[in-house]
């Protein structure tokens, strides 16, 4: 198992990073995930401009079209060619002393991995989702290595036996701690607007993408919790989890296991057609 570090691919168990990275002291860095399907990368585009868009907002600068060019050489000394898998990587501020302020002069640490992995059928599972205070920082548009507040939340959910939480600032569901929420009111699709409170989702552009085609009237606009009972569907959406409807929330009931809503299996459909269409891009 080969992991790209700094510009080397080297097996796992030699891929060792310093004591004082500015990953590991402070969480500054940036991160990505994405999937390789059978017929190639899923959205690849999108996640490499995120990455770039991430890095620039705080200031590390690198250029990811290093990181992208090394990533079929990793494929293939990883044996996953062609091979459905998850593709992680990561950039930090890199190795310093341990001074708040950014240093100077200093290479970012680069990192990534790919590991077999398949996507799920989409429509396997639905989700029980726990409600829970969104506790993280102003600035969850930016796809931070940090992630204490979503683990956190997520950790409450796996001990309640729930899938996801979902998170509550003010009165509004913002999103939940690995993916964003969608809801379904009289043939209506709500989500989120892509403000400062939420990661702009690539599986979220896609689905609104497929409203669009779909002719599904959409609006980007945050749900309250005290509206959750007046919605007729909600479902999850994220990279790994694709469309996940969500079956309960908190003490709502929106259907029984098997009943996934219209709206909901409609763009489960289309989702599951363009991973059958999408060509490597
Ligand atoms: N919100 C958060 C907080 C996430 O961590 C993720 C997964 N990266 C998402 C939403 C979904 O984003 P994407 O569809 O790009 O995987």
């Amino acid at each position: 198992e080969k992991i790209f570090l700094n510009g080397e691919l080297i097996s796992s168990h030699e891929a060792t990073i310093s004591v004082f990275d500015r990953g590991f002291l402070f969480g500054d860095g940036i991160y990505e995930v994405m999937v390789q399907l059978e017929n190639g990368l899923f959205y690849k585009d999108a996640h490499w401009e995120r990455l770039q868009r991430n890095l620039d907002k705080i200031g590390i600068a690198y250029d990811v079209t290093e990181m992208e060019a090394q990533l079929d050489p990793l494929l293939v000394s990883s044996n996953l060619t062609n091979k459905p898998c998850l593709i992680y990587m990561q950039v930090t501020r890199g190795v310093a002393p341990r001074k708040h302020a950014f240093p100077k002069d200093v290479p970012p640490t680069v990192m990534m991995y790919a590991l077999p992995y398949t996507l799920p059928h989409i429509n396997s599972k639905s989700s029980h989702a726990i409600l829970r205070s969104d506790n993280r920082w102003l600035r969850c548009d930016i796809k931070s290595i940090s992630l204490l507040g979503n683990v956190m939340a997520n950790e409450r959910a796996m001990e309640e036996n729930a899938d996801e939480a979902v998170l509550v600032r003010d009165g509004f569901i913002t999103e939940g701690s690995h993916t964003n929420i969608f809801f379904v009111k009289s043939g209506k699709v709500y989500t989120h607007p892509a403000n400062q409170l939420i990661l702009d989702g690539i599986t979220r552009k896609i689905v609104l993408k497929l409203c669009e085609d779909l002719d599904i009237p959409m609006m980007e606009k945050a749900i309250g919790v005290d509206e959750i009972d007046d919605m007729d569907e909600a479902f999850l959406t994220g990279t790994t989890t694709q469309i996940a409807s969500i079956a309960k929330l908190g003490d709502h009931i929106y259907h029984t296991p098997d009943a996934i809503g219209p709206i909901t299996k409609k763009l489960q459909q289309a989702f599951a057609d363009l991973k059958n269409l999408e060509p490597s891009k």
